[in-house]
């Protein structure tokens, strides 16, 4: 052997997945992405995602547990929590006490939700207040075409469903932003103070009607426009959920269409390819489950976060229907025995900011699925850090099935960090692995992730869950 084939067999090199692909995987991976272009087009909030996978879930024959007394191997189930948290399972051989394959991975994603009493006049135009969700940039929500997707219930308790500005022939909304010419002040303050959250308010129109009588006839035309369309008062606003969120479609980026461009790849890019890496499976050997989760991008709080009850009381309704009782026993068994892939977004080496990277300890787009095995922030804080067992385990799943990966850390030690569901299903304890797609601007309205990645995490998905 020359010293130059020694050091290839011991030194450890991440690979690029388009070098180490065939022809078919890439008429896999293309066709898997198309797919997911148009996931990302039909589900930009966490409802539009539950109908979305609720419906890839029945046409694939799933049923809805609710209304399953009993379960047997290879059955198929979906549990909805609330409109906005989803559960498939696809029962396994393996007694359930034996443990699950679970893959979690959230489909809420950083935007501005209007506030509850949002409408006001001002200037001569109507306008909608907001409050930001998650962790955004928000000069970058500024002077760009977004969209309105919610529920409205009505004061007579009717569910009004809105989703206004995705069509070529309906009208967009946006958020003004000063001209440069004006704009000295604005300029000379740093990127997070720029731009206000209380100035985050979306145009809405500017036609006034009414008689003199009327004050706010910018007002008044805009609630006449909403109540003549939608059936809507100003007061029904007080009971809505209301989400602005970009107005563009998913794109393929670059000349060779390497890339996918769109809003909410974080996380919905690990939630649909979770969604079809169980679609993928037929009869396991251990339960598999895939949990699609709310209210990660503000601390997974709430009773449609990853720290519900919801994920422990279905796994032992599922439990109860299988194996006729769920005893605490039974219930302590199956979840001390289970896995789990927690699935999210990770910060891909750009090559703008390649200083906040340690690239030893880096994702690149486009080298695979990221095992990350701590997160945190710091010294670790707030990490679950997978164990050195748990991490073989996965990374032999995956290499056997043939699937690339790599590892990551987000950032450089000291730089920030960051964390996910991976902690609280930790704390059931499960044995966790933070995992997932790097993504170039995460938490932008426009994130940027490579095909290739997408690809291998519904691979590795598809292995985790015949394993
Ligand atoms: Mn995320
Ligand atoms: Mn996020």
């Amino acid at each position: 052997m020359t010293d130059k084939e020694l050091f290839k067999s011991l030194s450890y090199e991440r690979k690029n997945v388009y070098e180490n692909i065939t022809e078919e995987e890439k008429r896999e991976m293309n066709a898997l992405c198309d797919e997911y272009r148009a996931f990302l087009d039909a589900g930009k909030t966490e409802r539009e995602c539950v109908e979305t996978a609720l419906k890839a879930a029945q046409d694939a024959g799933y049923k809805n547990l609710d209304e399953t007394d009993t379960l047997k191997a290879g059955d198929k189930v979906y549990k909805i929590n609330r409109a906005k948290n989803i559960l498939l399972a696809v029962i396994g051989k393996d007694d359930i006490r034996n443990g699950i394959n679970l893959v979690g991975a959230h489909i809420d994603s950083p935007r501005l939700d209007l506030k509850q009493n949002p409408l006001y006049e001002s200037t001569g135009m109507a306008l909608l207040k907001t409050h930001y969700y998650g962790g955004i940039k928000k000069y970058q929500w500024t002077a760009m075409p977004l969209a309105l997707h919610g529920v409205v219930f009505t004061k007579d308790g009717d569910k009004v469903t809105l989703n206004i500005g995705e069509k070529d022939s309906e009208p967009v909304f946006c958020i003004t932003d000063l001209l440069p010419h004006l704009a000295k002040d604005q300029m000379s303050k740093s990127l997070a103070e720029g731009i206000e959250g209380e100035n985050l308010n979306v145009l809405i129109g500017g036609m006034p009607v009414g008689d003199d009588e009327v004050k706010e006839k910018v007002k008044f035309a805009a609630l006449k426009l909403i109540n003549d369309r939608y059936g809507i008062t100003e007061r029904d606003f007080l009971s809505a959920e209301i989400e602005i969120v970009p107005a563009f479609k998913a794109r393929n980026v670059g000349l060779d269409e390497s890339f996918i461009g769109a809003y909410g790849q974080d996380d919905r890019v690990c939630a649909f390819t979770t969604l079809k890496g169980i679609l993928a499976v037929d009869n396991p050997n251990k339960t598999a489950v895939a949990l699609l989760v709310d209210k990660e991008e503000i601390g997974s709080m709430g009773n449609t976060g990853m720290l519900s009850a919801f994920f422990e009381m279905t796994v032992a309704e599922i439990a109860e229907k299988l194996i006729g009782s769920c005893t605490m026993s039974d219930f302590n068994k199956i979840i001390s025995n289970s896995a789990c892939m927690s699935s999210d977004v990770g910060a891909a080496v750009d090559p703008n900011y390649e200083s906040v990277s340690e690239k030893n300890n880096a994702a690149f787009a486009g080298c695979g699925m990221v095992l990350v095995k701590y997160t945190g922030a710091r010294g670790k804080s707030g990490s679950s850090d997978a164990s050195a067992e748990f991490v073989y385990r996965i990374g032999k799943i995956l290499d056997d099935d043939g699937v690339i990966w790599q590892t990551s850390e987000l950032g450089k030690v000291d730089q920030g960090g960051g964390g996910t569901i991976a902690q609280y299903v930790a704390n059931l304890n499960i044995d966790v692995i933070d995992c997932g797609v790097p993504v170039l601007s995460m938490h932008s309205p426009f994130e940027v992730t490579a095909k290739s990645d997408v690809y291998m995490a519904y691979r590795s998905y598809v292995a985790f869950y015949k394993s």
